[in-house]
């Protein structure tokens, strides 16, 4: 007993790269180099060497989408970022820019879709489709209703969504605001290093990234403005770090991380068709295993890393227990909220019945084949166990 629960132990599949992906080996050697460092903006050697090192990875950043002439500010992550970014109050050429509403999409993450710094009033939400597709008529009709004497409109989109992966039409997205003079933040975090995003900063005016999605440390992340935009006010305020939109220390150390997984991020998108391979594959066995499974977004574009199923008959908060146990990590829903399970508001938007909530897996360039093995082995365990519907009375 003692054996096989070693074994279980040794073996893990970790399935849950849209939660945190595995930090780099690049990214941790990078920030041990830059964790004994001064402060960044300290004048002496050691303090310019700090600096040299934020300012590395700022350029990183900036590749990653494409630019190199950008506005890249750091901050904690990617939820403080859509705080930053989602305010009325913004400046252009130091010209104050107010905006009276923000239109965020009913499917995005709740660091978006809480609509950060506007009162509850000032906040449309946008609709998806059965797919999670943002519906583009809906966008175009509230950005022509949008009363501009009032103030300027604002949108906030995910790129691509972090428990489907269904990848959102962000050119178009992007036409639509322009056309109506709107400025347009994409929630990039599950896009970046999946997904090629050199176009992005043509379609929006601001991209929001998360480091620990993409093999950096946790607890640093950015906002990357496109030259010449306007720029929101801060929301740490204090000394002028980040050109005064981002006070307090940087974290060199973490920041550091985040550039060198920047940088391997735009080198390991030669490996996204392999992995788009291997999760296809799982689906395929998965519908031969479950017939009646429904996989949410399929009808739609999606990340190649992501798999978001409904089994009937099987709860997905349970099941995620059990694949715990026997090695699998992967999520019921989103994990976004210290381990909380709640009803996919995703789902919801896409209008989608899942009584037995939903699993996700979310893969990366190194899942290799014995994990994802493991993970199928423990499915056709679950599945064969599964409470089967109550015979009907003759
Ligand atoms: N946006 C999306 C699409 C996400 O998936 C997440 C995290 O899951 C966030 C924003 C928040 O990122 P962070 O953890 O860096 O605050």
């Amino acid at each position: 007993m003692r054996q096989a629960k070693k074994v279980m132990a040794d073996r893990r599949a970790y399935l849950d790269w849209n939660a945190s992906a595995p930090l780099l080996p690049a990214a941790r050697a990078t920030m041990l180099d830059a964790m004994d460092g001064a402060n960044p903006s300290s004048v002496h050697a050691e303090g310019r060497a700090a600096r040299q090192a934020v300012e590395r990875a700022r350029r990183q950043v900036a590749a990653l989408v494409g630019v190199r002439d950008a506005e890249v500010v750091f901050t904690s992550g990617a939820t403080e970022a859509a705080s930053t970014l989602l305010t009325p109050h913004w400046t252009r050429a130091s010209e104050p820019l107010f905006f009276s509403r923000v239109y965020v999409c009913a499917a995005d993450h709740p660091a978006t879709l809480r609509g950060g710094r506007f009162a509850p009033e000032q906040i449309s939400l946008l609709p998806v489709d059965a797919d999670g597709l943002i519906r583009l008529d809906a966008l175009r009709e509230a950005l022509a209703r949008h009363d501009a004497a009032e103030g300027a409109a604002l949108v906030a989109v995910h790129a691509a969504n972090n428990e489907t992966g269904v990848v959102q039409p962000w050119a178009e997205v992007g036409a639509l605001a322009r056309a109506h003079g709107a400025v347009l933040v994409l929630d990039a975090v599950q896009a970046a290093g999946r997904l090629p995003l050199s176009d992005m900063l043509d379609q929006a005016d601001a991209v929001i990234l998360s480091s620990h999605k993409i093999g950096g440390p946790q607890g640093a992340g950015a906002f990357v403005v496109r030259p010449g935009a306007p720029m929101p006010r801060a929301l740490v305020t204090g000394g002028g770090q980040e050109r005064g939109f981002r006070a307090g220390t940087e974290n060199a150390a973490a920041i550091a991380g985040f550039g060198a997984a920047a940088q391997a991020a735009g080198e390991r998108l030669e490996r996204a068709e392999a992995v788009a391979a291997m999760r296809d594959h799982f689906e395929v066995s998965l519908l031969r295993l479950v017939p009646d499974v429904v996989i949410h977004g399929a009808g739609a574009p999606r990340l190649p890393n992501t798999s978001f199923f409904s089994i009937p008959a099987l709860k997905a908060e349970t099941a995620q227990m059990a694949f715990d146990l026997a090695g699998v990590a992967l999520s019921a829903g989103s994990a976004c909220s210290s381990g909380k399970v709640g009803p996919s508001h995703v789902l919801k938007a896409m209008g989608v019945e899942a009584a037995e909530g939903a699993l996700r897996i979310s893969i990366g360039p190194e899942t290799d084949e014995p994990e994802l093995a493991l993970f199928e082995g423990a499915l056709e365990r679950l599945v064969r166990r599964r409470a089967m519907p109550a015979a009907k009375a003759a």
